[in-house]
């Protein structure tokens, strides 16, 4: 039993419940030298982590199945809207 976040309503027992990421925030890591230790044989070595940079999650809610279902398909509409806005004008 839960409560789905985004419509509010307690669930009944056993129902599967989604985490929806409804939140991202861009990141950057930098690189850090020496940060990982693997052994090669008997002596360890000191490997370097890249870092590297990405998007990560800001924010997440648990979502009921149907919830979740017309999120992800509203999240997928919108961003394919969003890229076919900005792109077909410049292409075409
Ligand atoms: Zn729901």
């Amino acid at each position: 039993m839960y409560r789905c976040e985004l419509c509010n309503v307690v669930q009944p027992p056993r129902t599967r419940c989604h985490k929806v990421v409804t939140e991202t925030r861009p990141a950057e890591y930098p690189s850090r030298p020496k940060a990982q230790s693997r052994r090669v044989g008997r002596k360890g070595k000191a490997l370097d982590d890249p870092g590297g940079a990405g998007y990560e999650i800001a924010k997440e809610v648990l979502a009921c199945p149907k919830c979740a279902q017309e999120f992800l398909a509203k999240q997928a509409e919108a961003e394919a809207a969003g890229i076919y806005g900005q792109d077909a004008p410049a292409s075409l």
